[in-house]
């Protein structure tokens, strides 16, 4: 289809093929080279951080930050209900177990039920906070930035400090927003928490290929990360480990791509921003459509823009919506199948979801890419008038 519009692809016209080049000319193509040292330190300078790991995926990223969380086997980790599978897979990686939380109006992980959780279904003990029903160690929660907006880390953090629980911010879609007011004012999501881990998958903001970066409060910690990330080394001319590594290395290839879309990223997010604003203002005219805020305290990323659909008003539900769509060249998606619903999780705690079957059943993610110019963003309002008015 030659005006097909897709969702979210990524946007290549920096100095992607002159760095991706010359790791090639120099043959440096592998988990060693200059540009996986630059893309680290330009990420650790961007988020004002002393130092970060660039690592193959973003979820190896979270696999690494649970583990130095001191997540193991037959603990449990609280996490949201609605988000990628991928910031809940890890967790059984480590042979614990996730439970399973609802989230808010700002689809971000809902801090009330997960306080009410931690107060009256477990108890605090010598161990740390104890799941009532399991009798298992609840030892961390993934926090999820949904679609590039922050969840409410001043309340996060007072939580975890009161139920002796580290914080595990799964940025993976919010690299760049940050905060522009309160006790986090100028921090940057991700570098709150006891760790925080970012994505460069195809989809994300900016993008490696696949790759992921994860920074952290402890210093040492984070350098641990790289060691396990780098099949844990503590000889390299003779190899030796002392422990169980990962082949978890960012190459020298990816990190090339990396620097020259972190070079874009200001820029890409100007543009969603701008083409944000543009699909509200022509969609929020329309009885029965909204496009969801992002927080009013921070400078979000603009990441995924999320249209939520009433059927009785509009006249359409979700899924007619969505095939209209299809047909008319314009890719969407709905939010993710829920976690707690998934084969591998059926059998495990799901605390009072509600509002997450209610936002998947009415929300359709629309196109985003940095590469959408105004004229493709009124066409796809445009569709979405005329679908309203031949009903
Ligand atoms: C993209 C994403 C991940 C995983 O990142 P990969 O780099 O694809 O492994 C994890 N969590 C969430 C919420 C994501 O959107």
């Amino acid at each position: 289809m030659s005006n097909f519009i897709p969702l979210s692809i990524p946007n290549f016209k920096g100095k992607e093929l002159e760095y991706v080049t010359k790791a090639v000319e120099t043959e440096w193509v592998s988990t060693g080279g200059a540009y996986i040292d630059q893309f680290e330190e330009q990420i650790a300078q961007y988020l004002n951080v002393g130092q970060a790991v660039a690592c193959q995926s973003g979820t190896a990223g979270l696999h690494l930050a649970l583990k130095l969380s001191g997540v193991e086997y037959a603990d449990e980790v609280i996490v949201p209900t609605l988000t990628f599978i991928a910031a809940v897979n890890p967790v059984r990686y480590l042979g614990a177990e996730p439970v399973f939380m609802d989230c808010d109006d700002t689809l971000n992980i809902d801090l009330d039920k997960l306080e009410e959780f931690c107060n009256n279904e477990c108890h605090l003990t010598e161990k740390g906070l104890v799941n009532k029903k399991t009798n298992k160690v609840i030892k961390a929660m993934a926090i999820v930035h949904v679609f590039g907006n922050i969840a409410n880390m001043e309340r996060v953090m007072n939580i975890a400090q009161k139920y002796k629980l580290k914080v595990i911010e799964d940025a993976t879609e919010a690299l760049g927003s940050y905060y522009l007011e309160g006790k986090y004012e100028g921090k940057y999501a991700g570098t709150i928490g006891d760790f925080g881990v970012y994505s460069f998958n195809g989809n994300k903001i900016i993008t490696t290929g696949g790759g992921g970066m994860l920074v952290g409060q402890n210093n040492d910690l984070v350098s641990k990360a790289k060691y396990l990330s780098t099949q844990a080394k503590d000889d390299t001319l003779y190899y030796i480990h002392d422990e169980v590594g990962y082949n978890y290395r960012m190459t020298n290839l990816q990190a090339a791509l990396g620097v020259a879309q972190l070079e874009q990223l200001e820029k890409f997010i100007e543009t969603k921003k701008r083409n944000y604003h543009l699909y509200k203002t022509e969609i929020d005219e329309l009885k029965g459509l909204e496009l969801l805020n992002f927080n009013k305290n921070i400078r979000p990323n603009y990441w995924f823009y999320s249209l939520a659909i009433n059927k009785e008003q509009y006249g359409l539900d979700r899924d007619q919506l969505l095939r209209k769509l299809n047909e008319s060249g314009i890719q969407t998606r709905p939010i993710w199948g829920l976690n707690h619903e998934q084969k591998p999780y059926v059998n495990n705690e799901a605390y009072k979801i509600e509002k997450a079957k209610y936002y998947l059943d009415r929300v359709l993610n629309i196109p985003c890419s940095t590469n959408l110019e105004e004229k493709d963003v009124l066409r796809v309002a445009n569709i979405l008038k005329a679908l309203k008015y031949s009903l």
